[in-house]
Order: structure tokens, then sequence, then C-alpha cells
């Protein structure tokens, strides 16, 4: 194999094997490779002990016009072990707010751009491997991934994607027998993430906290130039383009919340430029209700509590807005009100996204004034009853306006009964202020945003145990369901479940 990498770009079929010609007939577009210094540093992936396939996302590959099935040459570079041809590996530097603490420079630290292409629809996706060994970024550590925590990012970014929900994807997990040490000993793998972009709000911060305002400037036009064609020639590109970011993150931090999503370290270099979910260490689903579930074991303040998520969102934008502040105007007064006037755009965002989101899901075609004291009380309810966030809200689908009777199929999961008959009351009364309802419609509709499956923390436990033995099946079940998160699926109710007491607060820390 020609390891020589080709910044160029272009790959040259002539100068390539057979089997790199597979990988060539994707074609690259090194957009974000041509930057170079001081955006990232190219640095080559360490070779991992025994690198073996442990899934690979067929679905993904076809959209990227890569082999639908990976052959040796795609899973050598999918694991570190060889260049992508014709690409300079790189690994990008950033800064960031780390659990509210300003940190001047993070970067890429186990993470690496291994090719950008053009798809067959004509789009562009970034491939990153983590996991892949040490960076300029390190700071000491191993620049590795163990391989629970690679299963846990592999399976919930394609849950989400399946779920509706921006996120970088991943291609492939690739196990090993690369020991690392955390808590304990464990095995390294390495995830391949794809995304239209890795660019995340602490590279804006790191540059604008150097004082290089031309820099900055560059970046936020590559973000333009390949996101937002639209905005190229206007003068006011970079207000109209913050604006957007500030109303994605928003509408990104609804979605979190209508699927009792926690993310767990909603640090600003894991926020993503174009919205998407990013970075997926010690999240999880919450199993029972709890504004203030707290997903993360080393989060000791609760700083990134379920309930706090939304405010975070809008905290991390204001950083990002403060980053900015040179591109807004030459004139810091100026700079500053244009900043402040985009960030109060993101409460109306935010509770307008989530107004709507909560209508849907609760089967409502209009979003109503007294609504959001409806879906309150129905969490509260949830609250007190220790109730399970993903089942309960799916079974709202049985409940009936064609009768005053209780609410059989969801009644019997719930705790706290009166308070749960007292809300059923207040619910089809507002369900019967619409017009044309009918209930088979109506559940219908709500079966397609309440999903009926998730990736419970204890389901992704039983797969990395397996896992940890050498049993990859159970990955391949869960990725899967996970996959048809709103369907029902015969036979496999026993995933839809809550977890067995013993299994209900398994603990995740930021260790990875
Ligand atoms: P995270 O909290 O996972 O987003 O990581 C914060 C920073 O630490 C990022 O810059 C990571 O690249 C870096 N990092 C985390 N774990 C490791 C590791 N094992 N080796 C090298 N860098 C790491
Ligand atoms: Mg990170």
């Amino acid at each position: 194999m020609a390891t020589a990498p080709d910044l160029a770009g272009a790959a040259r079929p002539g100068r390539l094997t057979e089997p790199e010609r597979a990988l060539a007939a994707v074609p690259l577009s090194p957009r974000y490779a041509r930057f170079g210094d001081p955006f990232h540093v190219p640095v080559a992936a360490t070779p991992l002990r025994e690198p073996h396939l442990a899934h690979f996302n067929s679905r993904l590959a076809d959209e990227l016009g890569l082999p639908v099935e990976a052959g040796h040459e795609l899973t050598a570079a999918l694991a570190g072990d060889c260049p992508w041809p014709g690409y300079s590996a790189s690994a990008s530097v950033y800064a960031g707010h780390q659990f509210g603490h300003w940190v001047p420079q993070l970067g890429d630290g186990r993470a690496l751009l291994i090719a950008e292409l053009r798809t067959p629809c004509g789009e562009r996706r970034e491939l990153q491997l983590k996991g892949s060994g040490v960076t300029p970024y390190s700071r000491g550590l191993d620049g590795r991934a163990a391989l629970r925590s690679s299963i846990r990012e592999y399976l919930c970014s394609e849950a989400m994607h399946a779920l509706g929900v921006p996120t970088t994807r991943c291609l492939s997990l690739i196990a090993s027998a690369e020991p690392v040490q955390r808590e304990k000993s464990e095995t390294a793998a390495v995830v391949c993430r794809v995304a239209p972009s890795f660019v995340r709000f602490g590279q804006f911060e790191y540059f604008s906290y150097l004082g290089q305002p031309e820099t900055l400037a560059r970046l936020a036009d590559h973000v333009i130039d390949e996101h937002y064609p639209h905005l190229q020639e206007r003068a006011d590109r970079h207000a109209l383009w913050l604006t957007d970011v500030v109303e994605r993150t928003a509408e990104l931090m609804a979605q979190w919340q209508a699927l009792g999503f926690c993310h767990g370290v909603m640090n600003t270099d894991n926020f993503s430029i174009l919205g998407l979910t990013l970075d997926y260490g010690p999240f999880g689903f919450m199993d029972r209700f709890r504004q203030y579930h707290v997903c993360n074991h080393s989060d000791f303040d609760g700083r990134y509590a379920y309930g706090a998520q939304p405010e975070v969102g809008q905290w991390n934008c204001s950083h990002l807005l403060r980053a900015c502040l040179p591109l807004l105007s030459a004139q810091p007064e100026a700079a500053r009100e244009t900043a402040n006037g985009i960030l109060e755009g993101y409460a109306p965002a935010y509770h307008q996204a989530m107004r709507r989101r909560w209508a849907d899901k609760l089967g409502l075609r209009e979003v109503r004034e007294g609504d959001t004291g409806l879906v309150n009380d129905l969490l509260a309810v949830m609250q007190h009853g220790r109730n399970d966030f993903t089942r309960t809200l799916r079974h709202l689908a049985d409940i009936r306006t064609d009768t005053d009777g209780p609410a059989h199929g969801v009644r019997e999961h719930m705790t706290d009964i009166e308070a749960f008959d007292a809300w059923v009351v207040d619910y089809r009364r507002r369900l019967r202020a619409e017009q044309n309802t009918n209930d088979a419609r109506r559940a219908e509709a709500m079966n397609r945003v309440n999903p009926k499956y998730v990736l419970r923390n204890h389901l992704a436990q039983a797969a990395i145990e397996k896992a940890e033995a050498g049993d990859y099946s159970a990955i391949a079940t869960l990725f899967e369901i996970l996959s048809r998160p709103y369907d029902e699926q015969a036979g496999r109710e026993a995933y839809a479940a809550e977890p067995p007491a013993n299994q209900r607060d398994i603990e995740v820390s930021c260790s990875s």
C-alpha cells in the first residue's frame, strides 16, 4: 500500500493498488485539510494490537459510497493501520469551558480526521477516528478509548440518528487486544465517526483567546462556505450564521429534552457548530423521570442535570458569541449589541421548539395556551411516582377519548394512580377540544415521536460485558433494534422494559 499522503487531495487511480482503488472510488474533498496550520497538525494514527472489526455500519457505508462490507483495506484504514489513500490525517486544536472553567488549550487528544469525502449524493462527509493514539493535544493521556465507551458511542450515535436527532454518526467499531488502564485494565477500541463537520464551539474560543481575529474569520468563513453558501456574499454573514447556530443549538436541546436524553459533559468543546450531538461520553437516557437527573457520576454539582441542559445550551452559545465578537463589528459596543440580540433569540427558539415537540408527544395538533401546564402536571405525576420516562410517554397513545373510563394500558404502569387519573381528565378535555380527533390516527402519530426503544444504560452494559468476553452479537442486535426505535418489534419487549432493580443506577463517569 502506498502510504505517502497527498494533500493535494484528488487520488490518482493509476498509481493505486487494487484494494486502494475501492476506497479511492469515493472522491476526496479535502476542504478543511487545506487550512493546515494553525487549525490542525498532521498526525499519523498509532496502530492497535490485533485490531478486528466488531461491527460495521453497512447502511452508512452505502450512503458514503463505500463498500457495504468492510474488506481488508477498509478495515485497516478504519483501524488506523494505514492512512486513507491521498489524505493526510490531522488533529485539530481547540479550547473550551469545561464544567464552567476556562481551559485555554485542548484539542483532538485521541481523535484524527482521516478523510473528507464527497458522497454519491454530492454531500461532503468527514471521517474521524476516535481512540487512534496520541497527538500533540493528548496532555499526557494515552490517546486511546476503552472498548466500553466506544460501544456506547457507536450504538448511541446511530440510535440518535434513527430517532431523528442531529448527531455525528459511526461507521465502524474496531476492537483490539491493546490494553488500556482506566479504573481497571480494559482493552482499547477505535470508532470511525462521520459528520459534515467536526468543528466545535471551542475552536472559535481558542483563536479568539489568542487574539487572532483573522484566523477566527477564516474558520467562520470556512463553515459559511461549506454549510451556509447562500450567506457567502453578505456583509452581515457572520451575524446571520451565528443566529442560525444559536437556533440549531436551541432546537437540539429541545430534542434532547423531549427524549429524556442527558449528554453528561456539555462543555463548549463538546458542542458542534452544526448543532449536532457530539462526543458521547457518560450520556444516559433517563429511565425513571427526575427533573434533576444527573447521568454523569463525575458531575458532582449536577451542572449538566437533565433540567439544566437548555440553560447550559444557552450559556455555551453566549461563550461562542463572545468569542466571535470581533466578527460582528470593529466597534466593541456595536459587536456586543449584535451578539446580545442574537443570544436573545435562544429562549424563544427553545420554547417554541419545546412546545411543538410536547404537543406532538401528547398527540395535539395545535399548540395552545395552557398546554405547558398540562405537560408540567404530567411530569410532576411522573416524578412523584418515579415513572419510566420512555414507557410512560409511549403508553399515552393508549388513552382514548371515546370513553371517560379508566385509561387502561397506561394506568397500570403508573404509581400515583389518583394523580394520574386526575391528569387524564384534563388531558381528555384538551384532546376533545381539538377538531377531528381520532384515537387511532392520534396513536399512530404519537408512536412516531414517542420511541419504544432507546439505548438504556443496562442494555448497553449487557452488550459491553458480552463484547469484553469476545462476543459482539449483542451489539449487532441492539444496533438493529435501535435503528427502528418507533416501531413495535415482535419478540423484543425485553428491550423496551425498565431495567431490573439491581441495574437501575449503573454509574457512568468521564473515564472513557
Ligand atoms: P472529553 O471530556 O472526552 O470531551 O475530553 C476532553 C479532552 O480530553 C479532549 O481534548 C480529548 O481529546 C482529551 N482526552 C480525553 N481522553 C483522552 C485520552 N485517553 N487520551 C488523550 N486525550 C484524551
Ligand atoms: Mg470532547
